[in-house]
């Protein structure tokens, strides 16, 4: 970092102080999280099995990673969703996919939404990694259901189908979603993916249900 960019630095520190996006207490230097919210976080859960690959998940969905997700997804909080990202980060260190692949939304969906909360933690960890974002490969091309007002059973059957592929794909992706609850979503995508050729599927994801 040249001397412009220290002095930018700390005048921002200065004028701007980190806060703590759950507390309001002061910050870690450089994070919107203080240290003792920072330590009563979930836990991070072990990977789990996925078929091929593994499903790695930053936190167990839970408090107050939950109410964060909420706030990046429904209320439109980029930064609450660049917070969440940059703390799951560790979590995928050891993976090697050779693409990401957001789990898309319903085009319906996307316009009521104005954004896909899935491709901007792609398009963040993608950065991070220098790993491509495929956004265009998979389309949810039939509009489902809202899978949290299913069952396990209802939810399979709603998303079944629901994707198409679109563009070539290399041997081995990481799907992006925010939650992994039962895994119907990512089971449905990820089986439109293997029958497009690709060899191994993970997913990345911010929490998942315990
Ligand atoms: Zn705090």
């Amino acid at each position: 970092m040249n001397l412009v960019d220290q002095i930018g630095k700390l005048l921002n520190y200065g004028l701007f102080p980190p806060i703590c996006r759950l507390c309001g207490n002061a910050g870690l230097p450089d994070w919107d999280l203080c240290l003792h919210c920072h330590r009563v976080l979930p836990r991070r859960p072990a990977p789990k099995l996925f078929g091929e690959g593994l499903v790695l998940a930053g936190f167990d969905y839970s408090t107050p990673i939950d109410g964060l997700i909420r706030h990046f997804k429904f209320h439109g909080q980029l930064d609450a969703g660049h917070l969440l990202a940059r703390l799951c980060e560790p979590v995928f260190e050891d993976s090697r996919p050779m693409a990401l692949v957001p789990v898309p939304l319903h085009l319906r969906r996307l316009r009521q939404r104005g954004f896909n909360q899935s491709l901007e933690l792609a398009r963040y960890w993608g950065r991070r990694r220098a790993l491509p974002v495929l956004s265009g490969a998979l389309v949810r091309h039939r509009e489902t259901a809202v899978q949290s007002s299913l069952s396990a059973a209802e939810r399979e059957t709603n998303v079944q189908g629901a994707f198409r592929i679109e563009q070539p794909l290399p041997a081995h992706v990481a799907l992006v979603d925010d939650v992994f609850t039962t895994g119907a979503t990512c089971g449905a995508a990820r089986d439109a993916l293997l029958a497009a050729g690709v060899k191994r599927v993970d997913v990345w994801c911010l929490a998942r249900v315990p």
